[in-house]
């Protein structure tokens, strides 16, 4: 089975995730529904990926990679169309959720989840206080239409531990100078320090994400992964997800690049020199690494303004907001006018009293 949706265990109308009550929802009959009421309801749906025999998974998934070109919607019969890294969206004729699931399965399934604890409103109103606050914004931004495509979305990431076992050596130098009757006196003292040690790292988020901006999906982290919880399909249900386009072969580098940053900064901020260092080197000797794939939740919102794309995204666990504003260039002019024009009045001012 390629297409999922969740099924309200009553009426079968369809489920969504809701953050704040923290609980699954039919707004058919107005049910609400804990993870296992909805298990037990939906036994012929995803979560039989895990039950199913391990042959019947992998010919499921591998018939699906073949097919993966149209899915069809099991509520309506609609023809889903997403971009190839989408595993779950809305169906695009009916609204009901819909899950891709062989898109997550197998090594594209993620290890765990941070569940959404901002809702739709709650994102949008952390939106809206924080420009209100910015007085450049052209005045059709805050329009109620920019916030309808707030959408919610798992993106995919990695989060690394390491143990690093590595050893420094420093030098340093000092100097003093003091005059005594008719001599100046200068000592010049030469230390070589030696560094050696464990030093353990924990949660370095890195997207997994190639596509749209990376910067984005940077800045709204940090993520607390103490609330996460072990990845089931169904809490997808009602946000869209996109699965991992990088691997960790392609992520090494950079991961390898930031443990030697962290190293390096331990090893010099445990060098009490009382001088300027004068020559560093470091040695990683062993690094072992940890490395789980977690979906993080973001809401995000897209918005064009003459013709140039702007892109905002709020931390779904935090609220953490991060985003480019566009500027209305003729309050810009206005503003810089007015303040070019109260430099002047200063000036005058000034000049009169001068006089
Ligand atoms: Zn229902
Ligand atoms: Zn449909």
């Amino acid at each position: 089975m390629a297409v999922v949706s969740y099924k309200c265990p009553n009426c079968d109308g369809p489920l969504v995730f809701r953050p704040r009550e923290n609980d699954f929802y039919c707004d058919f009959c107005q049910s609400r529904f804990n993870k296992s009421e909805v298990e037990a309801g939906n036994s012929g749906a995803a979560e039989t990926v895990s039950a199913a025999p391990k042959t019947q998974i992998t010919e499921d998934a591998e018939l699906f990679e073949k097919e993966a070109v149209t899915y069809s919607c099991p509520s309506c019969g609609a023809e889903i169309i997403t971009a190839e890294s989408t595993a779950a969206t809305q169906c695009y004729y009916c609204h009901n959720p819909v899950i891709l699931s062989g898109k997550l399965s197998r090594e594209f399934r993620p290890d765990r989840l941070i569940p959404f604890a901002i809702s739709k409103d709650e994102a949008i109103k952390r939106f809206k206080d924080f420009c209100a606050k910015k007085r450049m914004l052209p005045k059709e931004f805050l329009t109620e239409g920019t916030f309808e495509s707030v959408t919610g979305v798992y993106y995919p990431y990695y989060i690394v531990d390491a143990k690093i076992f590595g050893q420094a050596t420093a030098k340093s130098k000092t100097t003093r100078t003091w005059i005594a009757g008719n001599f100046q006196y200068t000592e010049i003292s030469d230390y070589r320090h030696e560094r050696k040690g464990d030093l353990d790292v924990e949660g370095i988020a890195v997207s997994a994400y190639k596509d749209g901006d990376r910067n984005l999906l940077k800045y709204v982290c940090p993520f607390d992964e103490s609330k996460s919880v072990d990845f089931a399909m169904m809490y997808l249900s009602g946000f869209q997800a996109e699965k991992r386009q990088l691997g960790k072969a392609d992520l090494y580098g950079e991961i390898e690049k930031k443990l030697r940053d962290i190293a390096e900064n331990q090893f010099k901020g445990s060098i009490n020199a009382g001088g300027a260092i004068t020559s560093f080197e470091m040695k990683i000797n062993d690094l072992k690494d940890h490395w789980e794939y977690f979906l993080f939740p973001l809401w995000v919102m897209t918005y064009n303004y003459r013709g140039k794309l702007y892109r905002y995204a709020i931390n779904g666990q935090t609220g953490k907001l991060y985003g480019e504003l566009p500027v209305d260039k003729l309050k810009l002019f206005t503003t810089a006018a007015v303040s070019a024009l109260a430099v002047l009045a200063a000036i005058l001012i000034y000049g009169g009293f001068a006089a």
